[in-house]
């Protein structure tokens, strides 16, 4: 069942529209590039479309009704938006839910050192990441360094087109002739990802006179010590904007589109509901890329308070109505598929594949090696999603994420499930998926938000 390319379906209006969206989509991958930063443009974007923190609504014991709008975050890592619908809360909520982690490189706790006059931050990558991609490439820190009188310094070098850059270093290929008979998920080990900070001895020094002086300039720019690292959190990421892609500019490159394509696009949906039945959620977690553990990850305790509060506000609670309210929801696990791509063909099943251009990208399962680990989607489900977006005229695709025993992988889907609520996967295509640079196209992200508005108003 080939679906066509959602290209050919746009009218002057629509294709203005896809480049409004886009254009904006580019923004919050730059400003967006970790958690902690798409944490805080959702709150930005949330409170400027009229949401209120739910901790001051709780601190200043306000009730909440139909058409009220809060959110709620933990750790300044996950975020979750509701919008309160005519419909009890009892009788369930429509769920978009996608995650705001990208594989990265993230700086050790112990990490600085000197080594024939260099400075090196030494790195332990978070996520799937082939290793061999991220050397010789302009890098950037973001993070955080928390001090122990209780404040938290911001750090951000590498993005500002003065800023100076850092970078990981790589062989020359006149010498690597015995590096280049490795495998490739040993080419470059994970010890070697350190990445080269600095070169200029400060005077005066004897001994690390490097070091030293890139301490001088943390601590003069940032107030910071060595020991502060003990307590930082410093991701290393690509430096550079998204870009266009393409002489037709049809897609876009950007570092990071794992996950935050879908929650750029949840986000939008839920932002620009007007008024909705069933109330409207948005969950954008963190720590999907190492298995949605912790308190910012999916299996957190986090979202779960978080509904329990919402039932209190509106004068609903109990443990019952919290129960019901969680199995009577639907909800779409949001993330990216890996898009076909022709100089792979192999790795794929291309009738069960996803291309980029034919719209937002449904898979009944995950999981790898005979589905195992996966949440499967309930046919009736599908049937009623399907009847919608038929009827609103969103393109969509279904596709499984690679070839029968080589794809797999693992999403916040089975997590929902497991209130026994109607939860179904489905994404964005992604070509070079986990690359520092990966790549969409424009036609998705514009179906993908209408997709969502549309499960919002009507699933
Ligand atoms: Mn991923
Ligand atoms: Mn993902």
């Amino acid at each position: 069942m080939e679906r066509p390319n959602a290209w050919k379906s746009y009218d002057e209006e629509q294709l203005k529209q896809l480049e409004e969206l886009c254009s904006d989509y580019r923004r919050f991958l730059d400003e967006g590039k970790t958690e902690r930063e798409c944490v805080k443009l959702t709150v930005s974007m949330a409170e400027a479309a009229g949401y209120k923190n739910l901790t001051d609504v709780i601190r200043d014991k306000q009730t909440l009704k139909a058409g009220d709008k809060v959110y709620a975050t933990c750790m300044d890592k996950t975020a979750v938006l509701f919008h309160i619908g005519t419909k009890d809360l009892e009788e369930g909520m429509n769920i978009l839910g996608a995650h705001i982690d990208s594989p990265r490189l993230d700086v050790k706790q112990n990490p600085l050192y000197e080594e024939a006059d260099f400075a090196y931050l030494d790195t332990h990558y978070y996520g799937g990441v082939k290793k061999y991609q991220w050397v010789a490439l302009p890098l950037a820190i973001h993070g955080v360094v928390a001090k122990k009188n209780g404040e938290t310094v911001d750090i951000l070098i590498g993005e500002a087109e003065t800023d100076p850059v850092i970078s990981i270093t790589d062989l020359l290929p006149h010498l690597a002739g015995k590096q280049m008979e490795k495998r490739a998920s040993t080419v470059i080990e994970g010890e070697k990802m350190d990445v080269l900070i600095g070169s200029r001895p400060v005077e005066g020094e004897e001994k690390n006179a490097v070091k030293a002086s890139v301490l001088k300039l943390l601590n003069e720019k940032y107030g910071i010590e060595e020991e502060d690292f003990l307590s930082a959190e410093l991701e290393i990421v690509p430096a550079g904007k998204a870009r266009d892609t393409g002489l037709d500019r049809s897609m876009i490159m950007s570092y990071g589109q794992d996950d935050r394509v879908c929650a750029f696009t949840s986000l939008k949906a839920i932002l620009d509901m007007e008024q909705v039945e069933r109330t409207a959620c948005c969950i954008l977690v963190d720590k999907e890329e190492i298995g949605s553990v912790g308190a910012t990850g999916m299996e957190s305790k986090f979202f779960e308070n978080m509904v329990a509060e919402l039932l209190d506000r509106t004068g609903e609670y109990s443990e019952l109505k919290l129960r019901r309210c969680l199995a009577n929801s639907r909800m779409l696990s949001s993330d990216v598929n890996a898009a076909y791509d022709p100089l792979y063909a192999d790795a794929y099943e291309a009738k069960n594949a996803s291309y980029l251009g034919r719209g937002m990208v449904f898979s009944k399962f995950t999981g790898a090696r005979g589905k195992s680990g996966s949440n499967d989607a309930n046919a009736e489900y599908i049937a009623h999603i399907r009847n919608i977006f038929d009827d609103e005229k969103i393109h969509y695709q279904f596709a499984e994420l690679g070839k029968v025993d080589v794809g797999g992988g693992g999403t916040i889907a089975y997590i929902l499930a497991l209130y026994g609520m109607e939860v179904i996967d489905c994404g964005v295509a992604v070509l070079n998926m986990h690359a520092p640079w990966e790549i969409t196209s424009k036609a998705d992200v514009y179906e993908t938000k209408k997709g969502y508005e549309v499960f919002l108003k009507r699933a």
